[in-house]
């Protein structure tokens, strides 16, 4: 009987989380997605605007930072996707950013970080707007899926609300956090991991994540979208790893 009480407690409490989140946004001014100082500019304050590190030159399929050709790793084993677009290197108030959003239960950062990548990023043209799915354990857990949130807002600032496609992909075996590992485990790690719709047949899509690191995760989702159909997959992140 006490483990049912405790086991309702805590659904109790994750069902009133968006309830005290949004009350807390109304209370709480704006405030930097970098150092968490009030902000009218939001996601960035002036002083983390100015310490972000744009994307100079990179890999052409993967975007690893370096010479604009394509890269050892690329070279060697292409990925499935055709090219990644990111908003910035990870790193500074963008790595602060994207912790927050992804680890710091701060969904509303979704609507200044999409608009920040919107004004960052084009998009390809006529290409349909997907993401890269969380699990379902991760969702619930986390209460949101960043990366859906954050599609949501930079197609809508993007003035490409009609090409987001929700639920074309999805993410059909739950996979352990890719932090700490390296990139032979990683592509291990989420082999098979995705499943795409015939919804992304015939079109090319841009795919929507956080943040890349080995693309290990980028290259499994596309190749899902790739089976099902989908002529090209773009990524587009909010920030490119090292
Ligand atoms: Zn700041
Ligand atoms: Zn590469």
């Amino acid at each position: 009987m006490f483990a049912t009480l405790r086991v309702s407690a805590a659904s109790a409490a994750a069902a009133l989380r968006p309830l005290a989140r949004s009350l807390a946004e109304l209370v709480w001014p704006p405030r930097c997605a970098g150092c968490r100082e009030p902000t009218d500019a939001e996601p960035f304050c002036a002083v983390c605007a100015g310490a972000l590190l744009a994307v100079s030159s990179g890999c052409v399929r993967c975007g690893l930072p370096g010479p604009d050709a394509a890269c050892s790793a690329c070279l060697a084993s292409p990925p499935a996707f055709a090219a990644v677009r990111a908003g910035g290197l990870y790193g500074g108030p963008l790595a602060d950013a994207v912790h927050a959003f992804k680890y710091g239960d701060r969904p509303a950062l979704a609507r200044p970080l999409g608009a920040w990548l919107a004004g960052r990023v084009a998009l390809p043209e006529c290409a349909a707007i997907a993401s890269v799915p969380l699990g379902r354990r991760r969702r619930i857990d986390r209460g949101y899926d960043q990366a859906a949130l954050l599609a949501d807002e930079l197609a809508s600032a993007a003035g490409r609300g009609s090409d987001r496609l929700r639920g074309a992909l999805l993410r059909i075996r739950e996979t352990p956090p890719q932090v700490g590992r390296g990139r032979p485990e990683r592509v291990r790690n989420v082999r098979g991991a995705f499943w795409a719709s015939g919804a992304v047949e015939g079109r090319e899509v841009a795919l929507v994540d956080d943040v890349v690191t080995t693309g290990a995760t980028a290259d499994a989702a596309a190749r899902a979208l790739l089976d099902a159909g989908a002529v090209r997959v773009t990524i587009v992140a909010l920030a490119r790893a090292e």
